[in-house]
């Protein structure tokens, strides 16, 4: 029998035990298990990745966007946008920052937030975007940026799905997921493309006044040791976690080529069909391809689902409600019919397997397998 996974981290790691194991016992050796040089260097690494100026390292991906939005002084009561279609921690810390998220949908064939609506979410109290780089593709940042600077907003990239991912402007310049809005946020949550083995986060700026506040309330305010300037959080990332990413950092591009080559297949073998809606690949990004999500039309997505557990073949809903749906923030009074697309995706999208290691057969499997249940 064969055993697909959504995600093969037991291979990924396998493959590269040997730098992995020597990475974390060197940390243990050393005892050095909060703020050791290891979490500089990969901090370091990361921005001569990314090409960032400063990244900032902290808990986890949630922890970053909560961060961000402090640092970049957002007050109780005002209004941040932020995507109908996304995961919840997006939201989360908005509403958990006494702000207020503002709902707008996304775009069907990108997933992105639709920037033909952002004029008609605007008020006086409106300070930030959030655009989501949702499973791997940018936003389009372009006008994205150009509305938040006519209307003078901050802009926080959701990065955690879209690390890698390189959008290119009408000039010609060419930048990284993450490294055009005033804060870039990502996850190392181990699922994610840059993963560790358990939770971790990083935030990425240009500016260095803002990249000492957000180091500083990662780490309880503080400037130096027990001299505490504003009011932090403790948000760190372990040194044992920089230890590992700085192994697979060095990996990270052979693992997004992986997860291109795995999304070529599945193109290729649902290309034109009826009722499997390959993703759209955006003109000016390219495809980190975190989840390789699929629409599902003229039949049930969740029959799909179900026959395809039954032969086997995991796959994921992301994401099975919209934010407006969700009981945590039915009190800002949306209603089913206020997001038509996000609601309609809710019901489409299916997500296969797709992750660095996939075996060429299982692929082929998974394919003919989806392919069985239309004939
Ligand atoms: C994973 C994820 C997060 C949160 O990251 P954590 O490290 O799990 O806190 C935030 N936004 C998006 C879009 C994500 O996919």
């Amino acid at each position: 029998m064969r055993s697909i996974q959504m995600v093969d981290l037991k291979s990924q790691y396998v493959a590269i035990k040997a730098e992995v194991d020597q990475a974390i016992q060197g940390v243990i050796d050393t005892t050095a298990f909060i703020n050791g040089p290891q979490v500089k260097e990969f901090s370091n690494a990361l921005a001569a990745y990314t090409g960032a100026k400063y990244v900032i390292t902290c808990g986890n991906g949630t922890d970053a966007l909560q961060i961000a939005m402090m640092g970049l002084g957002f007050q109780p009561g005002q209004e941040v946008i932020v995507p109908a279609f996304t995961y919840v921690a997006t939201a989360e810390v908005i509403a958990l920052l006494g702000l207020k998220p503002v709902f707008i949908d996304v775009i069907a064939d990108t997933y992105e937030l639709d920037i033909s609506q952002l004029e008609s979410k605007l008020t006086s109290k409106t300070v930030g975007i959030v655009p989501v780089h949702l499973y791997g593709q940018c936003s389009n940042m372009e006008e994205i940026l150009a509305f938040a600077a006519t209307h003078n907003l901050k802009v926080i990239e959701d990065t955690a799905q879209a690390i890698g991912a390189k959008y290119t402007f009408s000039d010609g310049r060419t930048c990284q997921a993450g490294t055009m809005g005033d804060v870039g946020t990502t996850s190392f949550f181990p699922s994610k493309n840059l993963g560790c083995y358990g939770d971790g986060g990083a935030m990425f700026t240009n500016d260095e006044k803002l990249a000492e506040k957000l180091w500083m309330i990662a780490n309880h305010g503080q400037k130096k040791k027990y001299n505490h300037h504003i009011v932090g959080v403790n948000s760190r990332l372990d040194t044992v976690q920089a230890a590992i990413l700085n192994v697979k950092l060095q990996h990270l591009d052979r693992y997004s080529a992986s997860r291109n080559q795995v999304a070529d297949k599945y193109d290729a073998a649902f290309a034109g069909h009826p009722n499997v809606k390959t993703p759209v690949r955006a003109h000016n990004s390219t495809h980190a391809f975190h989840q390789y999500t699929v629409q599902i039309e003229g039949v049930s997505r969740d029959e799909l689902k179900a026959y395809l557990a039954e032969k086997g073949v995991p796959s994921m809903v992301y994401y099975p409600l919209s934010l407006h749906q969700q009981v945590a923030y039915m009190d800002l009074g949306f209603k089913n019919g206020d997001f038509p697309v996000s609601e309609s995706l809710c019901l489409k999208v299916l997500s296969l397997p797709i992750h660095t290691e996939m075996i060429a057969d299982d692929q082929e499997y998974i394919i003919e397998t989806i392919k069985s249940f239309f004939e």
